[in-house]
């Protein structure tokens, strides 16, 4: 029987080749339609976090909830071996494999073994590839080193080149660099798409949600009304309508180097859209919306630990009210969320989120400042 077989393959294959064929196939296991039941199995054996579970659960927008699998599916792995083991003793059962093709066709080459020819292949392609990959190949000595230099390289931050066999573009791009469609192509690589969608998005560049939407005329984006900044009001559009994204990146290019000093310094009044900018990213790459509303409302912990909270919708409505006299009051808001975050998380899944939006934030602001 096959569920006696998986379970004796389980035991005999080395964890280390588990895990290599979990990471390179989850992009595919993300790219489901009805992720119900495969959560719901996830959360029964452990293998889900509570809090994450209850987010993607709840995203109606397909993209969203992809990319929401894609994250839960990125944290079991960095779990480790025996995680990854249980992942698949759990999902290579009739009930699921029922629902999902994509772990049907996972199991077909998990029990005849051509996973490994899979996997090899794609290690002689590597070998086979350019004189810095085979460097970095000997810098990795045997075949378990290399693997822990990708695991490390996968922790490292936004700007940093990733690892020869990840599937992510070359370097992360800033928002600014970056179109909508773009972005959405790499969060699901595997994804069949019709080629007709990435001409437009139909989906809400912020939330991803669909609905009543603005586009760009510049770029594929598009936006709720209430979503972009400054909110958008349908009577004063016109007919070029251009979203912060486009109107920073022209700003950006004539934007000679400062200091950081000065810009902190400078009234917000000058630098709104910069600040908008800055502003849009953070939701943008609040993706499970971890850091939008106040946290107070549903946490009570909040308020006994945390002497000043802060959220990105507080931080919105003090910018469209005028609250802030200099980019640098902007700037310490948006960095209480950050020390906040830390404070509760340290080094949990949300601590790293927080960690993630961080970075992101300091990268867009260097580069739309030009900050020597
Ligand atoms: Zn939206
Ligand atoms: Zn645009």
């Amino acid at each position: 029987m096959n569920s006696d077989r998986i379970l004796v393959l389980l035991d005999m294959i080395p964890q280390e080749e588990l895990v290599k064929f979990f990471r390179s196939n989850k992009t595919q296991i993300s790219c489901m339609d009805e992720p119900h039941t495969f959560l719901n199995q996830l959360r029964d054996n452990g293998l889900v976090l509570e809090d994450l579970y209850q987010k993607v659960i709840k995203m109606r927008n397909k993209e969203r909830r992809q990319s929401g699998v894609y994250q839960i599916l990125e944290w079991l792995e960095k779990q480790g071996g025996q995680c990854v083991k249980n992942f698949w003793r759990s999902v290579f059962q009739d009930h699921i494999l029922k629902k999902y093709s994509a772990l049907r066709s996972l199991q077909t080459s998990f029990l005849d073994g051509s996973f490994r020819v899979i996997e090899n292949l794609s290690d002689a392609e590597k070998l086979t590839g350019s004189a810095e990959k085979e460097t970095e190949q000997k810098k990795g000595g045997t075949k378990r080193k290399k693997c822990n230099d990708e695991t490390e390289e996968e922790d490292t931050g936004p700007s940093s080149m990733p690892g020869p066999s990840q599937k992510r573009p070359a370097m992360e791009p800033t928002f600014l660099e970056s179109t909508g469609s773009q972005l959405q192509e790499s969060r699901s690589t595997q994804c069949s798409k019709d080629p007709l969608d990435q001409i437009k998005d139909d989906a809400c560049f912020i939330c991803n949600e669909e609905g009543n939407l603005v586009h760009c005329t510049q770029c594929p984006r598009a936006f709720h009304y209430r979503c972009h900044l400054p909110i958008l009001q349908e009577e004063t559009l016109g007919d070029s309508w251009l979203c912060t994204f486009c109107v920073l990146k022209t700003d950006q290019q004539l934007q000679i180097q400062t200091r950081r000093e000065d810009i902190l310094n400078s009234p917000v009044s000058g630098k709104i859209r910069h600040c908008e900018y800055l502003l849009l990213c953070m939701y943008k790459g609040d993706e499970l919306h971890v850091f939008t509303g106040n946290p107070t409302i549903t946490d009570t912990e909040w308020s006994s630990v945390i002497s000043e909270p802060m959220w990105l919708d507080k931080v919105k409505t003090k910018l469209q009210d005028n609250k802030y006299r200099t980019v640098g009051e902007f700037v310490r808001d948006i960095n209480l969320i950050f020390k906040n975050c830390q404070t509760l998380n340290s080094d949990n899944e949300f601590g790293k989120m927080g960690a993630k939006l961080n970075k992101i934030f300091e990268r867009e602001f260097q580069t739309i400042f030009k900050i020597q």
